[in-house]
């Protein structure tokens, strides 16, 4: 336990210097234009599809403090509970506001948490238009699920991470993108208020993009992009 309590504080400290130095305040925001569809319409992530990255050994952190119950150290064992680090609740989709929209321009549909929606969804319309083109069946958001492997759910259980093209960008594989990519990334990222699982010191996760501000903020910025012009 003393452990993980290490392992938390390193990862709050990395979040906030994330949160200090990283984001850039001056870029302008764009309108997001939030399309709500049926949740059926958004992707389920295959079952195994975290089964690398979130050992409990590794130093790759996913941000929620909670777990399911001690030595049940499964996925299957138990629904998410607790709360992400920078302070959103897990669980199951009604009961904390996830909500399925088409990422515009695509056919592509992602279940998000409502109340920061247009930080993912506008993240995943410039990824298609910048970087890469979204692929149905291979890009999913919210899953109430605790890590395999580990006790604790991920930043996913929370609704605010997203995982674009995961095919193409497996875990564990660093790289996965040209330097141009790597760098429209790393500027929407700054943009959106979100932390890369490529820039992950250990372990990358090049599919994998989270909401890594603290909840009121990263609230206030999703209520600006929603609605467009500078911030
Ligand atoms: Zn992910």
């Amino acid at each position: 336990m003393a452990v993980r309590g290490q392992k938390e504080r390193s990862a709050l400290r990395s979040a906030k210097r994330f949160v200090a130095e990283e984001l850039d305040e001056r870029l302008e925001a764009e309108p997001v234009v939030l399309d709500e569809v049926d949740p059926s319409e958004g992707t389920q992530p295959p079952e195994d599809w975290d089964t690398h990255a979130h050992q409990d050994d590794e130093d790759v952190w996913e941000g929620v403090e909670t777990s399911a119950a001690p030595g049940k150290s499964s996925f299957e064992a138990a629904p998410a509970k607790g709360r992400s680090i920078n302070g959103f609740s897990v669980g199951p989709a009604k009961r904390i506001g996830v909500k399925t929209y088409r990422v515009p321009g695509t056919n592509v549909s992602l279940s998000v948490r409502a109340i920061i929606a247009p930080l993912l969804i506008g993240f995943a319309k410039e990824f298609h238009q910048k970087v890469e083109k979204l692929r149905k069946g291979w890009c999913w958001g919210h899953a109430n699920r605790n890590i395999r492997g580990s006790k604790r759910p991920s930043f996913h259980a929370a609704g605010i991470a997203i995982d674009l093209n995961a095919p193409k960008h497996p875990l564990g594989r660093a790289n996965t993108f040209s330097v141009a990519q790597r760098k429209t990334i790393n500027a929407l990222c700054k943009k959106y208020g979100l932390r890369w699982g490529g820039n992950y010191r250990r372990r990358k996760d090049d599919m994998h993009f989270e909401v890594i501000l603290p909840r009121a903020k990263a609230v206030a910025l999703a209520k600006r992009i929603q609605k467009g012009g500078a911030r």
